[in-house]
């Protein structure tokens, strides 16, 4: 078998509990959301605690043998699935060692759950404002990895943003502590930083420092109809000042239609409107949610901006408006096969990137069905291409090179990202080794070549 020797030294030395290679027990961790990439691996670890993690890098290092790290396996784009390396899964790490409500801290281990971490902040009266459909399953340990976005960007920032620090396993089996939840410290390199959407290339993250912020008193979540993207963006420069907005999402007439078919969905709306927004305010003053949104989306209707507007008067009605939104990827399962991308642009630039890929992908494969939408506040669109109705699913997935091509090259033109959240993983290699500048590709190299000389921790992803 490959490997033998390092899977014989990882069953000798970790406890019977912390590995398996029972094929009944691997089959989930080797296949994924999506269903797009197969797994293989000799051997599952799951350590119990950091020690375990670093035991297990220790020995697959003297052996040079490659490990795939997986968090809750809800990446997107392929990365926590192992291509024949050695399996390690961070879900036994899931304690939470301290939560300071003075310092606005929590140290919790990389296998929390991001649902575990928000509940835990909550109880002591505090808010982790990160926030994806995912949330149920996906780690702290792979939210920090990818730096993951979600629907509260446009107020709290990104991942990296949220944390003050990470312990990390090298590839040598050492071990990195960066959790001092410090505010500010200038003392050279941010070694923790770099682990951030490294996607498990640079160490396996055993715990971090996260960032809680003082709950809002509280907030109004709206639904608002526009005209086309180039409203919502003027209406996304009206109301963004003052720290109260948290989220500003893009929503097509075809989403809309996506959405509602699902059991449980419901148009807010009597009347069909091309684009909406959804958008909801946080409050920290004396200010009446209900009254602020009226103010604001009276006048967003005497600028012209905004065609009809719900607001929220509930928590159902709230859920339910976050419902259609987080549901959109899911609603498009039954109409066949998605060509699905995650890019940024400049924000004021979305508009045209929404335009221009519409014509080209259209005029490519005529009667494709594009449904741009999402983080419109942070410039970042889920560009899905739906399948033109009469080809076979097949067929339309081999034009997906071509595809985004197309995509990539407009995304490229306007100055944007070909990966705003998800990360590059197996699925972006190629475009990320083709599209990045030179000087960026040979940093990253020499950066993963310093600190993984042998090319140890996730060696299929990235780079
Ligand atoms: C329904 C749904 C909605 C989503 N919505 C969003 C969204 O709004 N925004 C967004 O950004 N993402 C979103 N995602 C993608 C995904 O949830 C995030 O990328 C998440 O951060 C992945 O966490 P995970 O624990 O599942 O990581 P995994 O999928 O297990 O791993 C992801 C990557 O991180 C690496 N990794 C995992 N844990 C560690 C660790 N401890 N140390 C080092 N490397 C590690 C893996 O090797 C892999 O490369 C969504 C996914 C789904 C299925």
């Amino acid at each position: 078998m490959r490997y033998a020797a390092a899977i014989d030294a990882l069953k000798n030395i970790l406890p019977a509990k912390s590995w398996s290679q029972n094929k009944d027990i691997l089959a989930p961790y080797l296949c994924e959301w999506r269903d797009r990439w197969q797994g293989q691996a000799p051997i599952l670890l799951r350590p119990a605690n950091t020690e375990e993690v670093a035991i297990a890098v220790r020995i697959c290092a003297a052996h040079k043998t490659p490990i795939t790290i997986q968090g809750g396996n809800t990446g997107l784009v392929g990365g926590q699935i192992p291509q024949g390396e050695v399996l390690l899964s961070t879900i036994r790490l899931n304690k939470i060692r301290a939560t300071n409500a003075d310092n606005l801290h929590m140290i919790c281990e990389a296998g929390v759950t991001l649902q575990a971490v928000q509940e835990a902040a909550d109880m002591v009266g505090l808010k982790f404002p990160l926030s994806l459909a995912s949330e149920g399953s996906c780690t702290i340990g792979g939210n920090l990895s990818t730096n993951a976005g979600g629907v509260h960007v446009v107020k709290y920032g990104t991942t990296r943003q949220l944390v003050y620090g990470a312990e990390a396993v090298l590839a040598d089996g050492s071990l990195y502590d960066g959790l001092n939840p410090l505010r500010k410290d200038n003392t050279g390199y941010d070694l923790s930083q770099l682990l951030m959407g490294a996607e498990g290339t640079l160490g396996i993250i055993t715990a971090a420092s996260v960032k809680l912020f003082p709950k809002p008193k509280d907030n109004i979540r709206v639904m608002a109809a526009v005209e086309s993207p180039a409203k919502a963006l003027q209406l996304l420069n009206m109301v963004r000042g003052g720290y109260r907005l948290c989220m500003f999402e893009l929503i097509p007439r075809l989403g809309m239609d996506y959405a509602t078919q699902m059991p449980g969905h419901k148009d807010p709306f009597t009347a069909k409107y091309p684009w909406y927004v959804l958008l909801e305010w946080e409050f920290d003053d004396s200010e009446i949610p209900q009254d602020f949104a009226q103010k604001t989306l009276e006048i967003a209707v005497e600028r012209g901006l905004v065609l009809d507007a719900v607001i929220a008067t509930s928590e159902a009605q709230s859920g339910a408006l976050l419902a259609l939104r987080e549901n959109l990827s899911a609603s498009q399962k039954p109409i066949g096969a998605t060509i699905k991308h995650d890019i940024s642009v400049p924000t004021a630039k979305v508009p045209d990137f929404i335009a221009l890929a519409n014509a080209a992908v259209t005029k490519h494969t005529p009667n494709c069905r594009p449904l741009p939408f999402g983080h419109l506040g942070d410039g970042n669109i889920h560009y899905n291409i739906g399948q033109p109705e009469v080809m076979q699913p097949d067929a339309f997935m081999a034009l997906e090179p071509e595809i985004n091509d197309i995509v990539y090259d407009i995304v490229d033109s306007l100055g944007g990202s070909i990966s705003a959240e998800h990360g590059i993983g197996i699925l972006k290699k190629g475009q990320l080794s083709r599209r990045a500048s030179p000087a960026k590709l040979q940093m990253m190299r020499q950066i993963k070549t310093a600190l993984d000389p042998d090319n140890i921790l996730n060696p299929s992803v990235l780079l």
